[in-house]
């Protein structure tokens, strides 16, 4: 018993020693992936539920790793967050953005709102509202089509600090949603602290909206309940037909999934624009 508790150590050591190693090569490979232009922002359309219109787009970072390939943001941003690459390349994923926004505008596409992802770091630290207000002029874009995405639990690390934040970039004209709604805290208080504009529900209860009645109440009550604090709800994860249906005939206004795409490329993206609409 003691030699196979010993072979067990081993050998979770050894799975230890690969997680660690892939860590850490990814978080030295990291720091000089910015430098050498292996990120993308991959667009992912966000549809009016009510005639599947697309009003915008969120964007997600993909790593194009020279060894390892397409990586997704599960597999760095955690990493880039630990070792504060998450500034830079915030920094980064806010200029592709107004750069996008400002493109769309010259080609007629002035419509489409895009969500950018902040992480934790990027709400508390002091650079990301003079950068905002720099790209926003030196753009000249209209704030509105640029909604910012804050998790329930980022929101949370610091309430105060978070309710300033919140403030100053809705007082420039920017939207803001609360991403992964449901998840992080157990208390809904914060909806009144925060100004938001925006719920997005969360994958996790979207899911199961068809298989678990409470998944389904739940996801109800979350609409009904923002709807009557004034706020708009885009549902996350929308994988079926159904799924779309329930979300509709609750007055969800707007969904993002599988269901009507995937992440993409900008150019993909923008080629699905001038695409007719299928049914
Ligand atoms: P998130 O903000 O909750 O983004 C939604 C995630 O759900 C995306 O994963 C998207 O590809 C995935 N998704 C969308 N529709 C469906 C669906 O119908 N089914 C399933 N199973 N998944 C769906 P992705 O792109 O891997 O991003 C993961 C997370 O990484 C994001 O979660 C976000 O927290 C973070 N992230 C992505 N880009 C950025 C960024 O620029 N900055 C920061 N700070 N975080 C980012
Ligand atoms: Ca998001
Ligand atoms: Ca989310
Ligand atoms: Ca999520």
């Amino acid at each position: 018993a003691k030699s196979q508790g010993r072979g067990n150590f081993q050998f979770f050591s050894a799975a230890m020693n690969v997680a660690t190693h892939e860590r850490l090569m990814l978080e030295n490979r990291l720091w000089l992936a910015l430098e050498q232009h292996e990120f993308e922002l991959y667009l992912q359309p966000q549809v009016r539920l009510a005639d599947q219109a697309i009003i915008g787009a969120e964007a997600l970072l993909r790593w194009h790793h020279p060894e390892l390939g397409l990586v997704g943001p599960d597999r760095f941003i955690p990493i880039a967050e630990e070792s504060g690459l998450i500034l830079p390349l915030g920094e980064w994923v806010l200029q592709q953005a107004a750069t996008l926004l400002a493109s769309w505008r010259a080609r007629g596409l002035g419509h489409l709102r895009l969500a950018v992802n902040l992480s934790a770091r990027q709400c508390h630290g002091a650079g990301l509202l003079p950068q905002l207000d720099r790209l926003l002029a030196e753009h000249g874009l209209d704030p509105a089509l640029l909604e910012l995405e804050i998790t329930e639990s980022a929101a949370m690390q610091d309430p105060e600090r978070s309710r300033k934040l919140l403030r100053e970039l809705r007082a420039r004209g920017c939207k803001v949603a609360i991403d992964d709604f449901g998840t992080g805290y157990s208390s809904l208080s914060y909806l009144k602290l925060f100004e938001i504009d925006r719920i997005k529900i969360d994958r996790g209860f979207v899911k199961d909206i068809e298989s678990d009645p409470n998944d389904a109440v739940i996801v109800a009550a979350t609409i009904a309940l923002a709807h009557s604090l004034g706020l708009s709800v885009v549902a996350e994860g929308v994988e079926t037909a159904a799924q779309r249906d329930f979300l509709r005939a609750k007055q969800c206004e707007e969904g993002q999934g599988y269901l009507f795409a995937r992440p993409m490329p900008a150019v993909q993206f923008e080629a699905l624009l001038a695409a007719p609409a299928e049914q």
